[in-house]
């Protein structure tokens, strides 16, 4: 996955002008995301994938396939929609 790319870098410092000019909520929890927290804090603005880069890597730099999303939240979410689909098991461990 190419997450260092010029291409990448830029699209993402693009969109986080958007979302901060916007104050744009998470996403996932739609609570507000903090624009000004440091990079890895929890509350910190991260990009979201509507559809996972793992299974959708050529929608990597489709701007339309992002969303604004708390770290936690992204992290939390991983590669899983955020609601599960009608009859699908999703809680097998
Ligand atoms: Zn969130």
């Amino acid at each position: 996955m190419a997450l260092d790319s010029p291409a990448y870098r830029a699209l993402r410092a693009e969109l986080r002008d958007v979302w901060t000019a916007q104050q744009a909520p998470c996403w996932v929890c739609a609570q507000p995301i903090d624009y000004l927290a440091p990079a890895h804090d929890p509350e910190a603005l991260d990009v979201d994938h509507v559809k996972p880069r793992s299974t959708h890597p050529h929608l990597e730099l489709d701007r339309n396939n992002c969303r604004p999303s708390h770290v936690r939240c992204n992290r939390s979410r991983g590669n899983r929609p955020p609601r599960p689909a009608i009859g699908t098991v999703t809680e097998q461990w």
